[in-house]
């Protein structure tokens, strides 16, 4: 069993850290929030007080932060994790961020022979408190073998996706088909209410055809045809507007650097911006029906 760092305890890292926990790890949390590392603290971790205080003895660090800003301060900055860890350490960043910063920090950990993976996740809270998430990683494959197993204490599909950066290339693509598939799902919905067909009827029919896809079987935005989707809890997230805005302007930010041309991301992205500025993020994102049935 290893000891571990673990900085970022917040809806996705806190109940990971308490997995690691139970799989019988040393885990040293660290997070802003004063209330986030007393919660590991609760469940068997330990809290650091500082940065240096959760690196200094890991052999691994894991992150789960906001976005590419926190992930930069928190690995480059004078007092943060590459200039604390030993030699030897392994880094996991399983937040999703831009591929540019992913590649950035990699390269930096590479220059003081650390060894680094980018390993962001898909699954939500609930695959994170299940330990069933899916992990797209990108990194050495040496790296990537040392950290099969802690993943797997975390997660239930593993894969390594290529080079550094090619985790959160993953994540964005993946991503983009999501929020894209989910707008026209509903836009199919809204159609078939105006020419008088029954949602039931176009789910029993689109389910078994071409139209078939994640968005319509699995998280249905109109109520009925699928019973746990969030459209049967009035929009309560699950995964929320917000966050699929982030990553399809991740998507974007991407797409702009590498001149890829990807203009049904980039309309899923504007319509995300609008129903997030009209509705409030906090909804669940197959909560845009209500806007789109607005607009
Ligand atoms: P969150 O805001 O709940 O947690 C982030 C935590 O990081 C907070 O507790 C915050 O205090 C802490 N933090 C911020 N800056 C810090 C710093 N400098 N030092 C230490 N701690 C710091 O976010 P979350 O929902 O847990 O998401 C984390 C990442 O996972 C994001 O990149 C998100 O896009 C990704 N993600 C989230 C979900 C989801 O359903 N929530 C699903 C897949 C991926």
């Amino acid at each position: 069993m290893a000891t571990i760092g673990f900085i970022g305890l917040g809806n996705m890292g806190l109940p990971m850290a308490q997995n690691l926990v139970k799989a019988g790890h040393a885990v040293v949390g660290f997070d802003l929030s004063e209330y986030a590392a007393e919660r590991l603290a609760v469940g068997g971790g330990s809290r650091a007080q500082s940065l240096d205080d959760a690196c200094r003895d890991a052999e691994v660090v894991i992150t789960m932060l906001p976005a590419g800003e926190q992930v930069r301060e928190v690995y480059l900055d004078d007092q943060g994790v590459l200039a604390s860890a030993a030699s030897g350490t392994l880094l996991i960043d399983c937040s999703t961020i831009d591929v540019e910063t992913a590649r950035q920090v990699a390269q930096a950990a590479a220059s003081q022979d650390l060894a680094m993976i980018d390993a962001p996740v898909s699954g939500g809270v609930a695959g994170a408190q299940a330990a069933s998430l899916t992990f797209m990683v990108g990194g050495p494959e040496e790296a990537f073998r040392r950290a099969r197993p802690v993943l797997e204490q975390m997660g239930r599909t593993i894969v390594h996706a290529g080079g550094p950066g090619n985790g959160q290339a993953a994540k964005i693509c993946n991503n983009m088909i999501l929020g894209a598939s989910m707008i026209v799902v509903c836009e199919a919905f809204l159609l078939a209410e105006k020419v008088g067909l029954d949602a039931q009827k176009l789910f029993d029919i689109a389910s078994k055809s071409s139209g078939q896809c994640w968005s319509l079987t699995s998280y249905c935005p109109v109520p009925g045809p699928v019973p746990t989707s969030p459209a049967n809890r009035d929009f309560k997230a699950g995964f929320t507007a917000a966050m699929m805005l982030k990553d399809l302007n991740l998507a974007q930010a991407a797409a702009r650097s590498a001149r890829a041309a990807t203009p049904l991301g980039a309309g899923a992205a504007a319509v995300y911006e609008q129903f997030v500025e009209s509705e409030g993020g906090a909804m669940d994102f197959s909560g845009i029906i209500r806007f789109l049935r607005g607009a």
